[in-house]
């Protein structure tokens, strides 16, 4: 695996967008949605850097394995709070065709949030298939081929716990294929 940002690089990104997160909703209390597992260990670092009124609540959506359309997914868990009339940012850790956020940023605007921002970690831009808001806050611009491990980034469930994010080989898929 090569190593693409080292966590000193994260803590000092992180605290960048907090710091104009904080500044844009000045005296205005907000409610961040996180969209899990992916946005554990993002939100949590932003989270508590952030000045303010802040509420924390979470998604869990699944797509559809072989579904394209921006509406091929399922609910795990829904939201508790009720975000009419509510200003909601939307924490996620990666954007990368925009299908996810496509979905989610529809389906907020559909329940009456007042208004629907983004802050993702990682935005792979260039990759872009559906049409999104596109996020506010971005804390890496990111569109190399290496799918990414680390720092709440997982694949096939692993890698969420290490400290730096990675660039994981195409060889390294494959030996864990092998194990498996
Ligand atoms: P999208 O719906 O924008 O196509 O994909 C968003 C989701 O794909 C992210 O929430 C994340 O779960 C996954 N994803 C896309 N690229 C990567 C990557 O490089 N590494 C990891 N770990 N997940 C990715």
């Amino acid at each position: 695996m090569k190593l693409l940002y080292q966590n000193r690089e994260l803590q000092e990104k992180i605290t960048e967008l907090a710091e104009r997160i904080s500044a844009d909703y000045k005296g205005r209390p907000f409610l961040a949605v996180g969209l899990l597992k992916g946005c554990v260990v993002f939100m949590s670092h932003l989270l508590v850097q952030i000045k303010g009124e802040v509420e924390i609540d979470f998604m869990t959506i699944s797509s559809y394995k072989h579904g394209t359309q921006s509406d091929d997914f399922k609910f795990i868990q829904d939201l508790d709070t009720d975000v009419r009339g509510r200003d909601v940012l939307i924490v996620e850790d990666i954007i990368d065709t925009g299908k996810t956020m496509s979905f989610v940023q529809k389906y907020l605007e559909s329940r009456g949030a007042a208004s629907v921002e983004t802050v993702t970690l990682v935005d792979k831009g260039q990759r872009r298939k559906h049409k999104i808001k596109p996020p506010k806050y971005v804390g890496f611009k990111y569109n190399e081929a290496p799918f990414i491990v680390g720092f709440g980034f997982d694949h096939s469930g692993l890698y969420r716990n290490l400290p730096d994010v990675y660039m994981l080989e195409q060889s390294d898929i494959a030996k864990k294929k092998q194990i498996r």
